[in-house]
């Protein structure tokens, strides 16, 4: 066990056990990501109904588990071999399938499916996605596809098939939206929607197509003599196979390389409407702010496996006589890096579980900026890591480099940083969001105040910094109930954004702030 604190005199350094120098690249033996993670469990003790918990805690305990034994180690083999196109289909390394089918029953998309609600999900999500990002994006549209489809008569079949706990027979979900004329403008989309028989025939080209090989496809096409802009697209389903959708190539991608993203080509591709003219945009919304609350989960799960590496590496790693985590340098980066993680993640399952509570007013307040603050979030925490450990940080086979590669992608999809910073200004100017952040904050009066003065004035060139700033007070705001040292220090380098304060208050209670694991080299 590592004790805090402690110099390594030259006996301990050269003690039988102490053979490697070196973190091993591998999760330790009795890594448990739930133990480990005692915010998590408070957070979700506290907001679940008694009866929920006691459900849940045993089957996260479970994947707390599995997560560093079983999927890291799939996940790796995985992003080692990517999927490649093979004759008509798509030819996957096992790892994958087995990566499927331990996310089906872990329930780490579908469990509000099946008595649990969209938090325990979401929880179950975060743990998963700790050790496998990729696959967490096929999951996250299969969980949304399921939400549209469910909303709607006639596509009982393809839903309970989407939501199914055992990959015998389930079907997964896709979301075909972005074209060569782009991702953010979705309404310059040229896919064509023609009636054929008591169906649609779709013709046009998509542009990217993560899991490409899904059962169940939703995408926007023009309906005839449909208006231009977002207004004449109709949300349709389109089933594989299918005769007419064929994949030209797929990406070769820098990160989420286990999951097939590919260029598709639809050339009268059968197709059944979902939502018509008019109503198609606003039922693809519907999918898409369900998976920016997925991309925050992976965000916070990628910073948060990044900061356990740091922590480990520092109670691991000697270096000029002291392990590290007794180097105020290293100490005070994994101490900053842990009270991010935490805001993170709470505001990140608040809004979790404003969707339970039926918050609709809530929820699309905090999407927009929990997408956004956690994805950039993912990148930084990532890239931090891999400096933590130096050069084993950025080569295989430790997981900080593919820690970096699968973040890179979370501020991009789902729609940029940009793209959540212009939908936050239409939350404020048209749905309220300004007054319902406010409304809805326990504590710092004084600075929501201030905010919500400036918010009320918000345009295009403020928004992005607005809508950060309501994260970090959001952020803030939530840690004073949960973790009053934490909650001090993220107000310090996010609110007040007093980086020296923050150093007197990280050189006091450091350890503490950090949370130093009581993993590492036993010998020592
Ligand atoms: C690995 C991967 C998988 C993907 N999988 C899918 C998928 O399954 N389905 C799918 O539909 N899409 C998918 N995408 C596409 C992704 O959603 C888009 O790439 C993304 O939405 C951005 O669109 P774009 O690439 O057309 O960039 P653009 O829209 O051209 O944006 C380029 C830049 O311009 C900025 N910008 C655009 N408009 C504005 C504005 N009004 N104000 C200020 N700045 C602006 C953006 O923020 C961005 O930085 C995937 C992408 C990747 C990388």
């Amino acid at each position: 066990m590592v004790r805090e604190g402690r110099s390594l005199s030259r006996r301990d350094a050269d003690a039988p056990g102490v053979r490697t120098p070196y973190l091993p690249p591998e999760p330790l033996p009795d890594e448990d990501w739930l133990a480990d993670d005692p915010l998590l469990r408070r957070l979700l003790a506290e907001r679940l109904p008694a009866r929920s918990w006691a459900a849940l805690e045993p089957r996260l305990a479970r994947l707390g588990r599995a997560a560093p034994r079983e999927v890291d180690p799939l996940a790796r083999l995985a992003d080692a071999s990517p999927p490649v196109l093979a004759g008509e289909g798509i030819a996957f390394h096992p790892a994958y399938a087995r990566l499927q089918a331990l996310a089906r029953r872990h329930r780490v998309f579908t469990d509000a499916w099946h008595g649990g609600t969209r938090l325990s999900s979401l929880a179950l999500g975060y743990l998963y996605s700790q050790a496998e990002c990729g696959y967490f994006c096929p999951a996250c549209m299969t969980d949304g596809a399921a939400v549209v489809l469910a909303r709607r008569p006639g596509f009982e079949d393809v839903v309970a098939r989407l939501v199914r706990d055992e990959p015998e027979g389930a079907l997964e979900g896709a979301m075909f939206l972005t074209e060569t004329t782009g991702g953010s403008d979705v309404g310059t989309t040229s896919t064509t929607a023609a009636p054929r028989g008591d169906g649609w025939a779709l013709t046009g080209d998509k542009w990217f197509c993560s899991n490409a090989n899904a059962g169940a496809i939703l995408t926007l096409a023009r309906m005839p003599g449909g208006e231009p802009g977002t207004r004449g697209l109709g949300l349709f389903l389109l089933e594989q196979p299918n005769p007419g959708l064929r994949f030209v190539r797929l990406k070769d991608k820098l990160g989420v390389r286990s999951m097939a993203t590919g260029e598709g080509e639809l050339r009268g591709a059968p197709a059944r409407l979902v939502a018509g003219a008019g109503e198609g945009f606003k039922a693809m919304a519907e999918m898409v702010n369900l998976s920016r609350l997925y991309n925050a989960v992976a965000s916070v799960a990628i910073a948060r496996r990044a900061l356990r590496e740091g922590q480990k590496n520092g109670a691991w790693r000697v270096a000029f006589g002291r392990r590290l985590q007794d180097h105020p340098l290293y100490a005070r980066a994994v101490a900053a890096l842990a009270v991010d993680v935490k805001g993170a993640l709470l505001v990140t399952l608040d809004a979790a579980h404003a969707h339970d509570r039926g918050d609709h007013a809530l929820v699309r307040a905090l999407t927009p900026p929990a997408k956004a603050v956690t994805a950039r979030l993912a990148v930084r925490a990532a890239s931090e890591a891999c400096e933590m450990l130096g050069g084993n940080g950025y080569v295989q086979p430790w997981v900080t480099e593919r820690l970096l590669r699968d973040a890179q992608v979370l501020p991009i999809w789902e729609g940029t940083t940009n793209v959540q910073a212009l939908d936050f200004l239409r939350a404020c100017r048209r749905e309220g969001a300004v007054e319902t952040l406010v409304r809805a904050a326990t504590g710092l009066r004084d600075a929501w105040r201030a905010w919500a003065e400036q918010a009320r004035a918000m345009d295009e060139a403020s928004s992005l910094r607005l809508m950060t700033q309501a994260f970090h007070l959001r952020a803030a705001t939530l840690l004073r109930d949960h973790d009053l040292l934490a909650a001090e220090a993220y107000a310090l380098r996010h609110v007040a954004r007093d980086e020296e304060a923050f150093e007197r208050l990280a050189a006091r209670e450091g350890a503490a702030l950090a949370g130093w694991p009581s993993i590492g080299p036993r010998e020592l």
